[in-house]
Parts: C-alpha cells; sequence; structure tokens
C-alpha cells in the first residue's frame, strides 16, 4: 500500500510539512513513510498535486504581473482590485505556502533547529521498522536500552548518566576522544580529576582502594573511568548495593560492580533425616524446578543418605634434580612411614586446621610430582594446603640440597582441571549418596518407570560415557546443581571441573518394583570459611544450610555437612533429568511402534 495516499484522518496527529510522521502510521505503512509528506493528505497522487499548485503558482504570477502593468500604464490605483484580481492573490499565497512547506520548511528546519525530544529521529525511525517488520528481539532490545534506567533495587543512578547513542554501533565504532566527551559524569568535582588521572595512564586504576581508602569510592572512579576509555555504557551492571570493603584484599580486584544472579530454592531435601532448602543460583530455566521434583521424589520415599568417604586437600609441587636416581631418593623419602611424622610436624606449622594425611608421588624421568593431602577443617583448604607445602620443601631443602623446586603447583594436584587423579584418588570431598525410590513414586512423581529409568542410566551414563571416553562423567547433569550451588553459596565456581566427577548408579530393587539410585562423587571442594563464603549473600545462602562459618565444635563439620548436600542435590538432579528423559524415550518409543496419539498423551500426562 502506498501510505502517500492515505488520506489526513489515517494520520494519528497534526503534522507540520516536512515532519516525520507518527510510529503507527509507519508501522502499518512499511518503507515508504519516511516520505510522508503535509501534500499527502490530498486526495492526488505526488506529483499531481505538485504539479497542479506550480501551475497555478505560475499562473497567478504571470496574471497578477501583467494587471500590475496595465495598472502602471493606464495611471490606475493598485489598490482597486477586481474580483478576479482577489481570487488570484489567494490562489498565490495558498500555493507559496504549500510550495514552500513541500520544499523549504524542512530545508530551513535543518539549518536552524535541532530534533526535539518529541520528534522521531531516523534511528527510531529504523527500528520501529523493524518492530513492524517481525519484531527482531534484539532490536526490541536495543531500543528498550536507550530508555533510563529505573532507580532502586541496587540498580546504578547516581555517577554515570548513559547516553543512549551508546548502544548504537556506529557511536561504538566512534573515535575515543569524541566518545569521552559525549559521557557527562555526574561525579564530585574532586573525583573528575581523579578519573582524568586514571583515563591519561597517570594513576594505575588497581591503586585507587589504596589511594582513596574508600572502596566504594574506587570502585565508582574506576567504572566511570572504564567506560570514558573504552566508550562502552556499564549502565545495567549495578554499583551500589555492594559492600566493596568486603572483597578487598580477597575476593576481586579492581571491582566496578557486581553481576546478579537469581537464587532459587529445591527442597526440602531429606537427607540423612534432615531437610535442607537448597539455594541455587542460576540462569538456566528449569533447573531448580527439576532439581526441586527429584527432592519431591527422595522425600515422598523416604529420604536419602549420604556417607562421606575422605577429607582431603592436595596440592602436588614440582621438583627436578640432575638425575633420575635422586629424584626416586625423594620419592622413597617421603613415602616412607618411618618419615610421616616429621614431615606432618613441618607441614601442619601452617594452620591449625590442616593436618597432613599422606604424600603420593610421582616420576616422569628426574622430574618429581609429590601430591601432599591434608584435611583443612571448614576451609576448602587451597591456601592452606599450599602453605604447608610450602612449609616442607623448604625442610626438604636441608637433605635435598640439589631439589630444584619449579613450582608449588605441578598439575598433579589437579586443581580446575579435568584429571584422572582427581577421579580415582579424590579431592577435597568424597561421598556417596544413596536412596530407594518406591515405584509408585517413580510412576507419579517422576512420570516413568523403574525399568526405563535403570535401563537409560545404564545405556546413557554408563555405556554413552564410556563410548564418549569421559573422565568422571558418568552422570546427567551433575555439573549444573554444582554449579548453581556453588555460586550460591560463595564456592570456587572453577572448582566445578572436578567437583562435578559423579557416577549415577540406578538398580532395579524389591524384585524391580523400586529404584535404588546413587551418585558416588569423589572430588567435591568446598568450603564454609575463606573466600567467597564470607560475603553477605552467599553467607546467608550458608546460613539457610545452617552450615554458616567455622563449626564451634568440630572443625570441618560444617564443610563436610556441605558436601553431603551437594551430592545430595546432585542424587536429586539426576532421578529428575533421568526420568524426564526416560519419559520422553518412552513417548518416542510409543509413536515409533504406532501407538495411538491418545497413548502418547497418557504417557506425557
Ligand atoms: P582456603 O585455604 O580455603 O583458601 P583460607 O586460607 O582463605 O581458605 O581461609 C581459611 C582461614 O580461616 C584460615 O586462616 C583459618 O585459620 C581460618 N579458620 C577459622 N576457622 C576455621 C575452621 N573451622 N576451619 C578452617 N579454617 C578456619
Amino acid at each position: 500500500m502506498d501510505v502517500r495516499r492515505r488520506p489526513a484522518r489515517h494520520l494519528d496527529g497534526p503534522v507540520s510539512p516536512g515532519a516525520k510522521q507518527h510510529r503507527g502510521v509507519v508501522v502499518v505503512g512499511g518503507d515508504d513513510a519516511s516520505s510522508l509528506k503535509a501534500s499527502d493528505a490530498l486526495p492526488l497522487p505526488l506529483y499531481l498535486t505538485n504539479a497542479v499548485f506550480f501551475t497555478l503558482f505560475f499562473s497567478v504570477v504571470y496574471y497578477l504581473l501583467s494587471r500590475w502593468r496595465e495598472k502602471i500604464r493606464t495611471s490606475t490605483p493598485l489598490h482597486l482590485v477586481t474580483p478576479a484580481e482577489m481570487a488570484a492573490i489567494v490562489a498565490f499565497v495558498a500555493s507559496f505556502i504549500y510550495l514552500v512547506g513541500f520544499f523549504g520548511v524542512d530545508f530551513v528546519q535543518s539549518l536552524i533547529l535541532r530534533p526535539a525530544g518529541d520528534v522521531w529521529t531516523a534511528d527510531e525511525e529504523e527500528e520501529d521498522e523493524v518492530v513492524g517488520a517481525g519484531a527482531d528481539h534484539e532490536k526490541i532490545l536495543l531500543r528498550e536500552d536507550s530508555r533510563s534506567s529505573p532507580c532502586g533495587q541496587a540498580l546504578d543512578c547516581a555517577p554515570v548518566v548513559q547516553k543512549p547513542k551508546l548502544v548504537d554501533p556506529v557511536v561504538q565504532d566512534a573515535p575515543k576522544e569524541k566518545v569521552i566527551e559525549a559521557v557527562p559524569s555526574a561525579l564530585p568535582e574532586e573525583d573528575e580529576e581523579i578519573i582524568k588521572s586514571v583515563v591519561e595512564g597517570k594513576m594505575p586504576s588497581y591503586s585507587l582502594e589504596s589511594k582513596l581508602g574508600d572502596c566504594k569510592r574506587a570502585a565508582a572512579i574506576r567504572r566511570e573511568a572504564l567506560q570514558r576509555m573504552t566508550g562502552k555504557s556499564l549502565s545495567g551492571l549495578p554499583l551500589e548495593g555492594f559492600d566493596y570493603d568486603s572483597i578487598l584484599g580477597q575476593c576481586c580486584e579492581m571491582p566496578v560492580g557486581y553481576v546478579q544472579i537469581p537464587v532459587g530454592i529445591a527442597g526440602p531435601l531429606l537427607l540423612d533425616g534432615r531437610e535442607y532448602s537448597v539455594p541455587m543460583a542460576t540462569t538456566e530455566g528449569c533447573l531448580i524446578a527439576s532439581t526441586n521434583r527429584g527432592c519431591k521424589a527422595i522425600f515422598v520415599s523416604g529420604g536419602a543418605t549420604s556417607v562421606l568417604l575422605r577429607d582431603g586437600m592436595t596440592r602436588a609441587p614440582i621438583v627436578r634434580f640432575a638425575t633420575a636416581k635422586r629424584a626416586a631418593d625423594l620419592k622413597f623419602f617421603l613415602e616412607n612411614p618411618a618419615n610421616f611424622d616429621s614431615l606432618s610436624v613441618v607441614f601442619n606449622r601452617s594452620s591449625r586446621f590442616a593436618r597432613l594425611q599422606n604424600i603420593k608421588c610421582a616420576i616422569a624421568g628426574k622430574n618429581l610430582f609429590m601430591r601432599f593431602s591434608c584435611s583443612t577443617g571448614d576451609a576448602m583448604g587451597m591456601n592452606m594446603v599450599s602453605k604447608g607445602v610450602q612449609n616442607v620443601l623448604d625442610f626438604l631443602q636441608n637433605d635435598f640440597p640439589d631439589m630444584d623446586v619449579l613450582g608449588i603447583s605441578g598439575n598433579y594436584c589437579s586443581d580446575k582441571k579435568p584429571a584422572a587423579v582427581n577421579w580415582i584418588e579424590g579431592r577435597g570431598k568424597s561421598v556417596v549418596c544413596e536412596a530407594t525410590i518406591k515405584g509408585d513414586v517413580v510412576r507419579k512423581v517422576l512420570k516413568t518407570s523403574v525399568e526405563a529409568l535403570v535401563e537409560l542410566n545404564m545405556l546413557k551414563n554408563l555405556t554413552g560415557s564410556a563410548m564418549a571416553g569421559a573422565l568422571g562423567g558418568f552422570n546427567a547433569h551433575a555439573s549444573n546443581i554444582v554449579a548453581a550451588v556453588y555460586i550460591a553459596t560463595g564456592q570456587d565456581p572453577a572448582q566445578n571441573v572436578e567437583s562435578s566427577h559423579c557416577i549415577t548408579m540406578m538398580e532395579a530393587i524389591n524384585d524391580g518394583k523400586d529404584l535404588h539410585v546413587s551418585v558416588t562423587m569423589p572430588s567435591i571442594e568446598v568450603g564454609t570459611v575463606g573466600g567467597g563464603t564470607q560475603l553477605a549473600s552467599q553467607s546467608a545462602c550458608l546460613n539457610l544450610l545452617g552450615v554458616k562459618g567455622a563449626n564451634k565444635e568440630l572443625a570441618g563439620a560444617n564443610s563436610r555437612l556441605l558436601a553431603t548436600i551437594v551430592a545430595g542435590s546432585v542424587l536429586a538432579g539426576e532421578l529428575s533429568l533421568m526420568s524426564a528423559l526416560a519419559a520422553g524415550q518412552l513417548v518416542n518409543s510409543h509413536m515409533k511402534y504406532n501407538r495411538s496419539s491418545k497413548d502418547v498423551a497418557k504417557v506425557t500426562a
């Protein structure tokens, strides 16, 4: 449809010649909308309207000039006009207004006026065309982003006023100097000087906290400097509502804000006779709902039981000798039970909670890897074990002066990397957790059958993972639950790598009526003190589980309990996802064997 031929009443408001029209018209009209003019109100095509007014204008000008010359020649007063001359004057004025409106106003406005807030700019026009043409999600978001952020809800309202243009790719590519000018600052004048110093490289960004003695102010200044240097807006990344003192020298350097992750609750998880509401921080839809369903199945079946098999954090330095023989000498020394007591005295000096458990060595030529394992109380223990290892290395230099220490970590530990040593020997807490799920619970809550679950587990989690060459990945999605609980409770999310090692076993018991399900997880690395556990949000989640901070009666009891809760939550997650998959498989089987859609509906109901 040609919008230019639409009658005036279809326009949403008064239209000045040359101005762009209301959005609604464009959405209906499509691509030609940008050429809308006042003349569009006429019931004629544009070129005919223009031709009529042009002809009229020049005709009346010619007529009036000739009448003027005639009056001068006959000495007739000019103000005496005939009806024909009056009509010619009216026609002249009308055609003049039309032509100036059509060709002139746009040009004049572009010279003397800047687009006002209510004038539709070219950028907006493009966006609305997209919305009208099919609502590309990204483009809609782009426009929403250009709105000013609302205050409150821990949103950053104060220091930075974001220019909507910053999300425009054209402006993002603009030279930095230009963008720096374009971003106004609402920070105090004294901070303005510091921001300039950081932007110009005169003051290191990392030194702001120590120089200012105010962590929040340092973060605000760093953030503003960063925006100016990059030309990218951080609007949406909150600054307010966070205790920046709490992370100084411990959790995060050079902060500019914090990321918000929603926390949901799965549970109650009935584990070892106690109920837990499990906090999970995630942005993956269905994850918590699914884990919650698993918790319900466990709960109505009488609960799950866990056993902690071992508890020891590891660190393995790499040392080198001139010969393999010398490396072997140290290996035999370290593994000799007669030397253990003296070594543990040296090691345990690192902390009142560190207790050396064993040292396992591996040789590669003349290089020796020594895997120290120790209990670390309620701390996850990486710092503690590292300090203990350093003590022992210093001590060993006396008897092995030819020992060349290459690194306190030689990757035989093995931290934050998939490694068989963790899968086989364990790292952190090794936990096995089991439950017996009654047959009718499998059917009513999990919507599948014991037989289907056992078969799927054997083929997927055991055979499929073996086919894939999995390392500790004999499960459906342990890492989903581990990561969500880790983030909520302030654990190190990178240790999700080995903490998610898990083998899920399912077996039909009681003559095939019920299901025995278990998860065995050898490397759950958790702590309830140190690291991110002391931050307010994470601490609140630990408190919800009743494992906040150090256990007063028995050092390590809180972190060990947390490890069992992680395993119990994984058990729930495995049960639910495997059931969903098994149910889907049943649906497919029904369809494959040509059952009616009615039967399929029954299965999925
Ligand atoms: P990690 O070794 O996990 O990195 P940190 O060394 O940062 O942890 O934190 C442990 C700190 O907490 C140590 O200084 C330790 O003395 C202290 N602490 C207090 N109570 C306990 C406890 N019950 N278990 C372990 N550490 C504790």
